[in-house]
């Protein structure tokens, strides 16, 4: 750690995220952001002040010891960095780009009261990226137990699980509906926001460690939960399928020609490589089309960035509650803005229109005010009686949110859910109503974070590692 006094560190400012020209990257799918040189990510680091009560840690939805972490960059020790960092987050070159740092680790930095939040993210991805840059070392594996686990999905939750099972000693299987790895952070995020090659190395990295990927293995279509436990002779199974069935908008005029949710939007783009130029495959066409999303969380700034670098002009974003409501990561509705997109609030869809032929031709939006709080603490939009206004569009997308899908739900009958389809787990175990069937991610809490889903993910492969032990023990 440098000598700087506290004082100097607080008049320090922020080091910038350096990032690809907005009218450049608008036209191509290449990462946004470039990442901090070594020497930024010193100077970054030398900003922190070191609190005795770190509150940026109580922040972390998974505890990183991100006081330790900053401390080893600031001293310039990047791996040592990477390996406090391991500890307890399993894809931080992920998380370094797609965590809400400003409502997590960041939002409670005490900078951030001064508006000058030490930049967690940003260093958290330098340190990934030189670790795995340098070709980190995949770790010894532990002694085999001779047990057998299912993990269903690959997403972050099935991943993180399914990295620390095999770290256990456990013989891991992950089963995927989808041709491609990763789940969400492969078929959702755009290659503009999270590169597919990252992702892709962290699964290159668990085939190393001895996980074997089942791919095009939809489970409670051929194969159920309990043949996996009974006829395939695994002894524990880890859900962490997610929550991938769109909401709709449940207005006249959504089966037009034209009308898509962001989930087949963003999939059709990312399975099938259209962020490369190499896809075979026809795709929806925005080309010169006017487009509006609908919603304005992560997934409609993805569907509204990834629409303005296939063409489409202008592109919209309606959403129905004002700019200080937006559920998206700032840094995204920034650069969504920054690229082009016209973010218009307070108004929410009330119809689609479309032509003889079935095609979208416009929208009539319906003008909002903002009135009582709801649950969540955001107020709830209502709408101004009689003020509405029409759009002409070609295309619209509806990013309004996402639920679990009932496949796996309604082939596993005894699996207790919630009125939100979602499935009833411990918190702390990921445990289900149904034995030996654990769970985690979205599929339990409904659409959330990377994060937690991971957080999760780890905390069930804990509980599922004394599970396996306590049977043995118990048997024998
Ligand atoms: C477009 C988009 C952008 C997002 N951006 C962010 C962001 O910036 N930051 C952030 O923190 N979070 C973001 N999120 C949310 C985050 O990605 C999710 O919370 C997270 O991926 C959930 O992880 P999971 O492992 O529970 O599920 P998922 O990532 O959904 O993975 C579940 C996997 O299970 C598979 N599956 C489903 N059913 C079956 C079955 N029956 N058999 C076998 N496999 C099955 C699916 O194909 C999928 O691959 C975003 C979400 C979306 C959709």
């Amino acid at each position: 750690m440098s000598d700087l006094s506290r004082r100097e560190r607080m008049k320090r400012a922020p080091v910038a995220m350096p990032e690809r020209a907005p009218d450049v990257r608008r036209t191509d799918f290449e990462e946004v952001n470039d990442g901090y040189t070594p020497e930024m990510a010193v100077a970054e680091a030398e900003r922190c002040l070191f609190c005795a009560r770190p509150t940026c840690v109580t922040g972390c939805p998974v505890g990183v010891d991100i006081l330790e972490f900053v401390r080893l960059v600031g001293a310039g020790e990047f791996l040592e960095a990477a390996d406090v960092i391991a500890a307890d987050n399993s894809m931080p070159a992920v998380c370094g780009r797609v965590c809400p740092q400003e409502t997590q680790c960041e939002g409670a930095c005490v900078l951030a009261k001064k508006g000058k939040p030490i930049h967690i993210g940003h260093l958290e991805r330098f340190v990934a990226d030189h670790a795995r840059n340098l070709g980190s070392t995949v770790p010894t594996p532990a002694a085999r137990t001779g047990k057998r686990v299912a993990v269903v999905g690959s997403g972050p939750a099935g991943i993180a699980c399914a990295g620390d099972l095999v770290g256990a000693g456990h013989e891991v299987t992950v089963f995927e509906a989808l041709h491609e790895l990763g789940g969400v952070l492969a078929y959702g995020i755009p290659e503009f926001r999270l590169p597919k090659a990252i992702v892709a190395a962290e699964i290159d990295r668990l085939r190393k460690r001895g996980v074997e990927f089942e791919t095009n293995a939809v489970i409670g279509m051929v194969d159920t939960v309990d043949d996996l436990l009974t006829v395939e002779g695994f002894d524990a199974v880890f859900l962490g399928v997610g929550a991938g069935l769109p909401r709709f908008l449940d207005i006249p005029g959504e089966n037009l020609i034209g009308v898509y949710s962001a989930s087949e939007f963003l999939t059709r783009v990312n399975l099938m490589r259209a962020y490369s130029g190499e896809s075979d495959t026809p795709l929806i066409d925005v080309q010169g089309k006017s487009v509006v999303v609908f919603g304005a969380g992560n997934t409609a700034m993805d569907a509204a960035r990834t629409a303005v670098r296939l063409g489409g002009a202008p592109v919209r974003i309606a959403y129905r509650r004002s700019p200080d409501e937006i559920p998206a990561r700032n840094e995204e509705v920034a650069h969504a803005e920054a690229e082009g997109v016209v973010l218009t609030t307070l108004v929410a869809p009330t119809e689609l229109t479309g032509d003889e032929d079935g095609r979208l031709t416009g929208v009539r939006l319906q003008r909002m005010r903002l009135g009582e709080s709801d649950t969540d603490g955001r107020r709830r939009p209502e709408p101004k009686p009689g003020e509405f206004i029409d759009v002409e569009v070609d295309v619209a997308i509806i990013a309004i949110g996402n639920m679990p899908n009932p496949l796996l739900l309604r082939a596993t009958p005894d699996l207790d859910r919630t009125e939100r389809e979602t499935v009833v787990a411990d918190v702390d175990t990921g445990l289900t109503s149904k034995p030996g069937v654990f769970a985690g991610g979205d599929i339990v809490t409904g659409g959330a974070t990377v994060i937690m889903a991971m957080g999760a993910g780890r905390r069930a492969a804990r509980a599922i590692d004394e599970f396996l032990r306590t049977e043995t023990a118990r048997r024998s």
